[in-house]
């Protein structure tokens, strides 16, 4: 699953899915080498990617340092935090026979759900811990059953039978590189088609960045397409935040198009794992950074590398050039 986040401007993260994301290069041993600033170091990785991160490093490769490699705690957002238990919310109404997916049973569902997430991610707490009266608790989860609510105009669960629901995937191509994350739903019709389906709380992109918002949704068909040797069908996504539905029908070129993408991206990011030149990309979604106080776009400092360096070498800059498809 790629939590999704209100508004189109902030950026995705499946970060409250934190299994989905990478995992991170396995930090070698401190160099011995006294002299020099500049040491030799095996070939470091990363041992897969995710959507998010794969997005991360095309916003700005400081940022997927930051995540990654760093790995600094980022706090939660009321928005981010939504968009899970909403998720949480339409995977378990399939619990019910298909007559009773109605949308009072789908509310009805919002306050257990906020107790589990509650409980398993205890930090979620902190984002009302300012509010004793619990008003903004009041609204914040109102706005929750406005988005559950909003999703029976746009799909009706009684006539779904998913296939599959937060479906975690995981594909090695032959290079070696990982490709992994969790898809909301999987519906398989009975002819065999394969719908791949992402809710999303935020709102449709203008037409001009549907490509970006659809680069997720063909990493998956991707990853389906080596796991199983099937082109999915079509791709979904359901935008509860503005109430649309945005469809595509990928071919096979599409998803060679994404695998050759996602090569020279994991090697821009294998490069600058190599040489610690993660250079930051501001753009106004820094405005949604957690990371300014680290950042020197912001007059910050990035904590000392943690893995050692080579010296880069010409070409070696790549890094930071790629962008949706
Ligand atoms: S503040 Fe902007 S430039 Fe700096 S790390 Fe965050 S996203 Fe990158």
């Amino acid at each position: 699953m790629e939590t999704s986040t209100e508004g189109s401007a902030e950026p995705t993260g499946d970060d409250a899915v934190a299994s989905a994301a990478p995992e991170a290069p396995t930090p070698e041993p401190a160099p011995t080498t006294a002299t020099s600033t500049v040491v030799e170091a095996t070939a470091i990785a990363p041992a897969s990617l995710s959507p998010s991160r794969a997005s991360d490093f095309m916003q700005c490769p400081l940022l997927y340092r930051f995540r990654v490699i760093d790995r600094l705690p980022e706090k939660p957002s009321e928005a981010a935090t939504r968009g899970t238990l909403v998720h949480a919310v339409l995977e378990r109404l399939f619990d019910a026979p298909a007559g009773e997916r109605t949308a009072p049973r789908a509310k009805s569902l919002i306050p257990g759900q906020w107790d589990r997430l509650r409980e398993s991610r205890p930090e979620v707490v902190e984002l009302f811990a300012d509010d004793p009266e619990g008003e903004r608790l009041a609204r914040w989860l109102g706005e929750a059953e406005r988005l559950v609510e909003r999703w029976f105009t746009l799909e009706d669960p009684t006539r779904l039978e998913p296939a599959e629901r937060e479906l975690f995937i995981e594909a090695q191509l032959d290079s070696g590189l990982k490709l992994r994350g969790i898809i909301d739903r999987v519906d398989v019709a009975p002819t065999g088609e394969v719908r791949i389906v992402d809710y999303k709380t935020g709102k449709a992109p203008r037409p001009e960045y549907a490509e970006g918002a659809l680069f997720q949704m063909k990493f998956y068909a991707l990853v389906v397409w080596r796991l199983k040797n099937v082109v999915p069908r079509r791709l979904q996504l359901v935008y509860l935040g503005s109430g649309d539905v945005l469809t595509y029908d990928p071919v096979l070129a599409d998803l060679e198009r994404v695998e050759r993408k996602l090569h020279a991206l994991w090697e821009a990011i294998r490069q600058a794992t190599e040489t610690g030149e993660w250079r930051p990309r501001p753009t106004k979604l820094c405005g949604w950074c957690d990371h300014q106080a680290h950042c020197p776009e912001f007059g910050g400092t990035p904590p000392p590398y943690p893995l050692p360096v080579r010296a880069p070498e010409s070409g070696d800059a790549a890094q930071g050039r790629m962008g949706p498809d």
